[in-house]
């Protein structure tokens, strides 16, 4: 049912959040208003707004968009790649800043819940309590999450980025596989107890 779906969850949009999607208000545009909320926003330069997550799947989650609006990775190009390299570069510093422990990821979903091209910068501890479902958890930890170093390989070797929307829906479903020494876990309150014991600190 429309109205009842889970908010601010991937997968849940058959689109990209273009056409009738865009209006005004609509939830999947929320990442603007944030870009500009004081409570949310970490830094800024001539480029990007870094943000924190709203709903931070780790210990250490952000979000970097860009200043320029770029709906979603098929409207990207060989134009973009200062940009996105220039993002990857930022958090690569954040989390060198967020923590010495911790090990980090840089990337997109492959189909994005929320509208305005944005990088996650996420450590790997997924010790949060907003991390709740399972395909929260196959959002970060299959290949539904694209690391930044492919995206920019890609547009360098083709142009554009390939997503295989067909695919990434089924990816959200995968069993439960711990992001360490994968052995699969029974449902979410097993791999969050699981995931622990791999956190050094
Ligand atoms: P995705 O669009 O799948 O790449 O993920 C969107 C991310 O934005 C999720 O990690 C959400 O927790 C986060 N999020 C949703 N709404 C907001 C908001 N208004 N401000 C900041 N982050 C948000
Ligand atoms: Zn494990």
């Amino acid at each position: 049912m429309a109205a009842k779906r889970k908010l601010h969850e991937p997968g849940n949009s058959s689109k990209n959040n273009v056409g009738p999607l865009a209006k005004k208000g609509h939830w999947s545009l929320g990442l603007k208003a944030s870009m500009d909320d004081p409570e949310l926003r970490v830094d800024r330069d001539e480029m990007v707004v870094i943000i924190k997550d709203k709903y931070p799947k780790a210990r250490f989650h952000f979000l970097i968009l860009p200043h320029e609006s770029i709906p979603n990775l098929k409207a990207l190009s060989r134009d973009h790649l200062p940009l996105l390299k220039h993002i990857e570069k930022r958090g690569v510093e954040l989390a060198e800043k967020s923590s010495k422990a911790l090990k980090f990821r840089f990337g997109y979903h492959a189909v994005p819940s929320m509208s305005h091209v944005h990088m996650h910068v996420i450590s790997q501890d997924f010790d949060s309590p907003c991390l709740k479902t399972k395909k929260h958890w196959n959002s970060f930890t299959t290949d539904y999450f694209l690391d930044s170093k492919d995206v920019i390989e890609q547009i360098e070797q083709s142009g554009k980025v390939a997503v295989d929307q067909s695919n990434a829906g089924q990816l959200l479903k995968n069993p439960l596989v711990c992001h360490v020494c994968k052995t699969e876990q029974k449902n979410i309150p097993t791999l969050k107890m699981h995931i622990r014991t791999h956190i050094k600190s």
